[in-house]
């Protein structure tokens, strides 16, 4: 990356949002952060504040935005399904409004654009593990499609916009990915089960536990991102980004429960509508192109990730606000 690279993150005081930020800066960019904190917190990005290649904007990418970068990193998005089915039409508006604000940005200021599409375009797969190809099998009109078919409808726009106006984009395809920074309400299934663990409480599997996900660490994600990014325009996507492991929900209860040696309970609810039944990257144009491929287990990946969130679990005030998000 040139030194005086001025990066825009959209979403970039979420989860990925804000470790991306400080990779940028770490790698010597100046880092524009855009968020509304619709499901993002502002203690994720506040070590960053006073940094002086560091500036917070609060803005809705649903609203038009002018700044002169040249390159966007478009996160802005609530991930979790708890999250964006709250507001469903928000969450469309999000995606579409969203990418068409940045898109117009980028065509306007000459910038490269990567979008951070999602493994939920796949919808619930017939093809297993999912190669770039697929077209995906999703429900249009269910619970997940405001999420979904507006990410969908972002890389048509994403695609539509390289065509019609040459623009140089990037479309990245990310698989489960967890880590720090997980917001403990997030009502993803890591951050619930470790907060649940470290609290004692009843570990809530959806349905049988036997679906499968494959789980990714914040870290290596990032690090195809940026790779992503980095590399020649002729390499635009879509690109799969996660990890290739793949794991039964159980199985993720059972490995969290003996890294924290809890005493917790497994407790079974409801499965979600359309809840994917397996999901697994194809990794291998990831690993051809961008010479990427994760390095952290999920053993190791959690060991990091309770550590944290056993920190934050410290401070006791917490605990009366602490009520995983549960489906
Ligand atoms: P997150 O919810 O922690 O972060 C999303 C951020 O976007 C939040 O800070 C939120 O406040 C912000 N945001 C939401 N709507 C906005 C709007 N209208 N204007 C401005 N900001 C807005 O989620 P995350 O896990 O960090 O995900 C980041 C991106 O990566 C999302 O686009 C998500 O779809 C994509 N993604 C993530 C995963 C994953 O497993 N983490 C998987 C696939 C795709
Ligand atoms: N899940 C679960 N218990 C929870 C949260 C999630 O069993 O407390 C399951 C959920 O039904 C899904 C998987 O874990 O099958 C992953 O859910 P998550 O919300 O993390 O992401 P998804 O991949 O479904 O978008």
């Amino acid at each position: 990356m040139h030194l005086e690279n001025r990066v825009l993150v959209t979403g970039g005081a979420g989860f990925l949002g804000s470790h991306l930020c400080e990779r940028l800066l770490d790698a010597g960019a100046n880092v524009i952060c855009v968020d509304n904190f619709f499901s993002g917190t502002r203690s994720n990005i506040e070590h960053l504040i006073g940094h002086k290649r560091f500036e917070l904007i609060r803005h809705d990418v649903t609203m038009p935005l002018f700044v002169e970068v040249d390159e966007i990193y478009n996160l802005a998005c609530p991930a979790s399904p708890v999250h964006y089915q709250r507001d469903p039409v928000q969450t469309t508006k999000t995606s579409v409004l969203g990418a068409i604000n940045m898109l117009g940005l980028a065509k306007r200021v000459g910038a490269k654009i990567l979008q951070a599409s999602t493994s939920e375009i796949y919808g619930d797969p017939q093809v297993h593990p999912q190669p770039e190809s697929y077209w995906g099998h999703v429900n249009p009109i269910g619970l997940r499609a405001c999420y979904d078919e507006g990410k969908r409808c972002a890389e048509t726009l994403f695609f539509d916009y390289k065509r019609q106006h040459n623009l140089r984009i990037k479309l990245a395809r990310i698989f489960n990915t967890y880590g720090p920074r997980m917001h403990p309400n997030d009502g993803r299934v890591v951050s619930n089960f470790v907060v649940q663990a470290l609290l004692g409480r009843d570990i809530t599997i959806y349905g049988e536990g036997t679906q499968t996900r494959s789980f990714c660490y914040v870290d290596d994600l990032v690090d195809g991102l940026m790779r992503f990014m980095a590399a020649g325009d002729g390499v635009f996507g879509p690109i799969n980004l996660g990890n290739p492991e793949e794991f039964t929900i159980r199985q993720l209860a059972e490995q969290v429960i003996a890294l924290t040696g809890s005493r917790s309970r497994i407790v079974h609810r409801p499965i979600p509508q359309d809840d994917p039944h397996q999901r697994r990257p194809d990794i291998s144009c990831a690993h051809d192109v961008l010479e990427w491929a994760p390095r952290t287990r999920l053993s190791e990946g959690l060991k990091r990730t309770i550590g944290y969130f056993d920190a934050l679990l410290a401070d006791r005030t917490m605990h009366g606000r602490l009520t995983t998000a549960v489906a």
